[in-house]
């Protein structure tokens, strides 16, 4: 709406009666209440001090985007900009249906159905999955402290979109595809760790666990001697469950279960997409460690786009 039809609204409420004005504020205050994106841009309005160019102190409101939102003017660089400039959600269109798909995406629904619910094309639906995903992505992790499982993980080789490559992959797997390795650990706290790699070698291993292992901590791990390297060069306590007469948990509380219970429900969880290409595994496995720590939030991606910069 526009500001001149917004100023016309008043003139009309002064006819309305007591009965009327209440019933009338009851339902704006509905309206308010289930507008979250509405009141998440505007508390960043609220704390908007300078511009996202020039970090000059000088601009002022100057009209609105398409999609209703307060926009401003840099008197410095002349830059206009809004409150979600800097977020993964600037300039993406259609706000008023971004809590609904962050609703289906929670659901796990796949992107045509995405697509036919929301009426968006399906490259829209592909856009805004990893728009939101980007900010559990790029979440910073803590290095990780207690009791810790680590261990690899394969998945098939998903060509999606690459048509050629998969034909020459299963000429030359005769028929197989790849699988692509996954590194990931965890913490009895829940705090995970993981990174898409390109081989499953002692080196990736050592790279990818030593810089995120916090000290006094514990390595559970298999047989795998690669994490012997990499207990010695952290200088802590490394527990093998080799599976010899059976043993899988040592010590009473060294194992690691959870980590392949949480492998095991990342991968029923994924069947759903039907092959993810390589570039995107990583979104994939946020997005499943997102859900598992935010049990109670479905919104919690869209809020996490928002607040991101
Ligand atoms: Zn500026």
């Amino acid at each position: 709406m526009n500001t001149q039809h917004l100023r016309g609204i008043p003139l009309h409420l002064e006819d309305l009666t007591y009965p009327e004005l209440k019933k009338l504020k009851h339902e704006v205050d509905g309206l308010i209440s289930k507008n979250q994106v509405g009141e998440v841009i505007a508390k960043r309005e609220d704390r908007l001090t300078d511009c996202p160019n020039c970090s000059s102190s000088q601009f002022t409101r100057w009209g609105f985007t398409k999609q209703g939102v307060q926009r401003f003017k840099c008197k410095a660089c002349l830059q206009t900009f809004n409150a979600l400039k800097g977020t993964p959600l600037y300039r993406m269109r259609m706000s008023q249906k971004w809590v609904q798909y962050n609703e289906l995406m929670w659901h796990g629904a796949t992107l045509r159905d995405c697509a036919k619910d929301l009426d968006i094309s399906l490259r829209t639906a592909f856009r805004w999955r990893h728009t939101f995903l980007k900010a559990p992505s790029y979440t910073g992790i803590q290095p990780l402290s207690g009791v810790i499982e680590a261990d690899e993980t394969f998945i098939n080789e998903s060509f999606k979109g690459k048509r050629i490559l998969h034909r020459d992959a299963r000429k030359r797997g005769g028929g197989k595809s790849p699988k692509t390795p996954i590194l990931i650990a965890l913490n009895r706290e829940g705090s995970v760790i993981h990174e898409v790699v390109d081989r499953n070698t002692k080196e990736s291993i050592c790279q990818f666990l030593q810089p995120r292992i916090a000290d006094g901590s514990v390595l559970c791990t298999d047989g795998n001697k690669s994490y012997i390297e990499v207990a010695n060069g952290c200088k802590i306590d490394h527990k093998r469950i080799i599976g010899l007469d059976k043993i899988r948990v040592v010590e009473n509380i060294y194992h690691i279960q959870a980590l392949n219970n949480y492998i095991m429900n990342w991968k029923e969880w994924m069947v759903r997409f039907r092959g993810v290409g390589r570039g995107y595994l990583t979104h994939y496995l946020s997005w499943f460690r997102h859900m598992k720590q935010h049990k109670k939030s479905d919104q919690g991606l869209l809020f996490a786009a928002m607040t991101n910069t």
